[in-house]
């Protein structure tokens, strides 16, 4: 076993810290603020391959592994969890889940810009009373011989004005349960299809979070992922992978803060001495360090399984978990070794507080991830 990142490893996570310091970092105030999409940086993003990482290149990808996006994932969301959650959701939901399952047709017509970051793609599984409970679907896809007919809404839909292709489930068989389930592709201009309200967020508020309607929508045939019936079990095994992203931009929010408040702990002096050297500082800075090694670890774990070929639904589920968590808690000790400066703007901690919060709720809340990790205990 080896602990050593590769030559490549180490390139890929400094271009992703330069990027994300020299790109990103100017201005994440002010984009937190004014809700404000990261546009010009995730076209930048694009172009530097960092939205297709793990597709082949020859679908316009950059064909690296998982690891690599585990590391480019946490220096991003060091910096601004807004712009990652877009670089996470482009490459985990949508782009492997094209790759993976798609037909040719669908990865030249879609995955090529998808992967290169010339557009970007939106996962609509949540709806208004579909969220945990992902199988009580409301929106149909009814089958009408050569397309189907698309009615219903999605909820929380991120990417969801900036989007320009949208992986949509639905339901086409009631009968058959979450088995009836499809998922199709659909593109933004096609008529009968809305852009709702955008949500007002507690944080990474510069990503933009829509509410999505559906109204007698034709989609072809040829736009369906896999066999008729495929769509649930499609969701769930994107929602897998999707997790390894969301647990590396939890440890990225993670160590984001604990950079912060380490550097503030050598600044700020009270009664005579840097607040690191008293003793229930360096205590603080102690827990947060162990607990961002064991989050990148479980990480990388995860990231290895999945790209060896092995099951890594429950080590995904791990990772998320316990990284959501300590992105939880670190960030709001990094607020508290700030003391009164911790909770205005300009240290940028407040933000990473809000922002970790998220990673205990999408893509499968800490619940459901103790759920998904029991029951593979349970069956051992
Ligand atoms: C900013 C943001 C972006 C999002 N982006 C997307 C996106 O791009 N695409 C998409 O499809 N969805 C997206 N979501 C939706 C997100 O995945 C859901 O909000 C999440 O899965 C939880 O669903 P819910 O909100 O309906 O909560 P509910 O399912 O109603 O859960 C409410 C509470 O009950 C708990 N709970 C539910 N069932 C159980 C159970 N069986 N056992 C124990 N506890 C349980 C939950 O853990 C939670 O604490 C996003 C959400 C947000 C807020």
């Amino acid at each position: 076993m080896k602990f050593e990142l590769t030559e490549e490893h180490l390139m890929i996570q400094k271009a992703a810290r330069d990027f994300a310091q020299n790109e990103l970092l100017p201005g994440v105030i002010e984009r937190d603020n004014e809700q404000r999409f990261p546009a010009e940086q995730i076209k930048q993003m694009g172009e530097l391959g960092f939205l297709g990482m793990m597709v082949d290149p020859k679908y316009g990808g950059s064909g690296l592994d998982t690891i690599s996006y585990v590391l480019a994932m946490e220096e991003i969301s060091k910096v601004d969890a807004s712009a990652s959650v877009v670089m996470s959701v482009n490459n985990s939901l949508v782009c492997w889940g094209l790759e993976k399952f798609g037909t040719e047709e669908q990865k030249e017509k879609y995955l090529k810009p998808l992967a290169s970051g010339q557009i970007i793609g939106a996962f609509c599984l949540s709806e208004p009373e579909a969220g945990s409970d992902a199988t009580s679907q409301k929106t149909t896809a009814i089958d009408k011989g050569d397309h189907y007919l698309l009615n219903g809404t999605k909820n929380w839909i991120t990417n969801g004005s900036t989007a320009s292709v949208y992986l949509v489930m639905a339901q086409t068989d009631v009968e058959a349960g979450h088995k009836g389930i499809n998922c199709l592709i659909v593109e933004k201009d096609q008529e009968g299809f809305v852009v709702g309200k955008k949500e007002d967020k507690l944080g990474i508020r510069g990503s933009d979070t829509h509410s999505l309607m559906f109204q007698d929508v034709k989609v072809p045939k040829e736009n369906r992922i896999g066999e008729e019936g495929f769509g649930f079990k499609f969701a769930m095994k994107v929602l897998s992978g999707g997790r390894v992203g969301i647990a590396s931009q939890a440890l990225g929010i993670a160590s984001g803060a604990y950079e912060l408040a380490l550097k503030y702990s050598k600044e700020r002096k009270t009664f005579g001495k840097e607040i690191g050297k008293h003793q229930a500082i360096a205590f603080k800075l102690a827990d947060m360090a162990t607990e961002i090694d064991a989050a990148r670890l479980l990480c990388i774990k995860a990231a290895w399984m999945k790209d060896n070929g092995q099951n890594f639904d429950r080590a995904g589920a791990q990772a998320k978990l316990f990284a959501s968590s300590v992105a939880m808690k670190t960030t709001v000790e990094a607020v508290q070794i700030h003391g009164g400066y911790g909770f205005v703007k300009e240290y940028h901690v407040e933000r990473l507080m809000r922002d970790a919060k998220i990673t205990q709720i999408y893509e499968g809340t800490s619940e459901i991830q103790k759920i998904v990790i029991s029951r593979d205990i349970l069956r051992d």
